[in-house]
């Protein structure tokens, strides 16, 4: 059969996690980066992925797709079945870049863009077709993608999805930041206000999430994981015990605090040294490794 191919535009962090997904389930991937570090980039992170994302399965994946860099972006959308755009967050960027790839790409081809922060409406707003594909990183890893936009388009990206081993989540309503992150907003918020105010460290609250609700959180979520507590009552019975609480202020500080040096050291100053003298290369396989034994475990795959 014809090899399959997709079109990475933007080859950070995020676009060389999705490069690294399509490669190791066997589709051929061209990457459009200007930047000259881009192919050193992407190398790093197919490094990490060739290590780790073999490792939650017990059968073999495809043989490895091709990788191509390309010095133009209409070079790379050709024949494309799927164009994932991962340029930095900036709304200019996004449209002018959408733009070419409208005029560039095959007409049913999925237009997809990893914007934490936008919605297809802002995306498209100068009458390009995308649709919001939301990764999580690292992108070779975590199963999770948040679709959002046109349902026809939604349906066959999900589709793709599913093929290369993730989760694909169709969010019903566009809203700035989608789901997940808007959940992690309401972490931070509340991290920076026991931080500034002394009430905990950045390792307590690392601790705080990853020894307790963390490991639950990792295997139910939130509303399955309090079911249980309401017994065999159910739901019904937790909330009126928990629900009233909820409208307690345990927590008033609901603005963000001022975000000036002064919190920027603070917090820093803690986490900088939170790992030891551990380099970053060391952090991201701890936390591969993690994650392949929780994806195993939780079988996710
Ligand atoms: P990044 O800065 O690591 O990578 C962006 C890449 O885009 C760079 O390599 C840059 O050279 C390239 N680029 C800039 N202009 C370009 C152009 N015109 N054409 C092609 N490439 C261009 O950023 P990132 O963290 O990978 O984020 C990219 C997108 O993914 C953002 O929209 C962000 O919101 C989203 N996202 C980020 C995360 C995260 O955890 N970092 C998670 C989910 C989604």
């Amino acid at each position: 059969p014809k090899p399959r191919k997709v079109a990475i535009i933007g080859g950070g962090v995020i676009g060389g996690g999705w490069a690294a997904r399509f490669l190791l389930n066997g589709f051929d991937v061209a990457v459009y980066d200007p930047a000259p570090q881009a192919p050193r980039q992407i190398g790093e992170v197919l490094d990490n992925a060739r290590r780790a994302l073999p490792a939650i399965y017990d059968r073999a994946l495809p043989e490895e797709g091709l990788l191509r860099f390309c010095d133009t972006l209409e070079d790379a959308v050709s024949g494309a079945e799927w164009v994932q755009e991962s340029v930095p967050e900036r709304l200019e960027l996004k449209h002018s870049v959408h733009a070419a790839i409208a005029a560039a790409a095959p007409e049913n081809a999925v237009i997809g863009s990893s914007t934490s922060g936008f919605k297809p409406s802002e995306l498209n707003s100068r009458g390009a077709g995308a649709i919001v594909a939301h990764p999580f990183n690292p992108v070779y890893l975590l199963p999770l993608v948040e679709l959002v936009g046109a349902a026809g388009a939604c349906a066959r990206a999900a589709d793709i999805l599913q093929e290369i081993g993730m989760y694909p989540l169709i969010v019903r309503k566009e809203i700035d930041a989608h789901i997940a992150d808007r959940l992690l907003e309401a972490i931070w918020r509340e991290s920076l206000w026991l931080v500034k105010d002394g009430i905990a460290s950045t390792k307590d609250i690392d601790e705080a999430i990853r020894m307790g609700f963390g490991l639950r959180f990792a295997q139910m979520g939130l509303f399955e994981t309090y079911r249980i507590a309401g017994g065999e009552a159910g739901m019904k019975h937790f909330l009126a015990q928990f629900g009233p609480a909820l409208a307690w202020p345990w927590t008033k500080l609901t603005d963000v605090p001022d975000y000036d040096d002064a919190l920027v050291d603070l917090i820093s100053g803690q986490s900088d040294v939170q790992s030891g003298d551990l380099p970053i290369r060391q952090l991201e396989r701890r936390r591969d490794d993690n994650l392949v034994a929780i994806l195993r475990a939780l079988r996710v795959n």
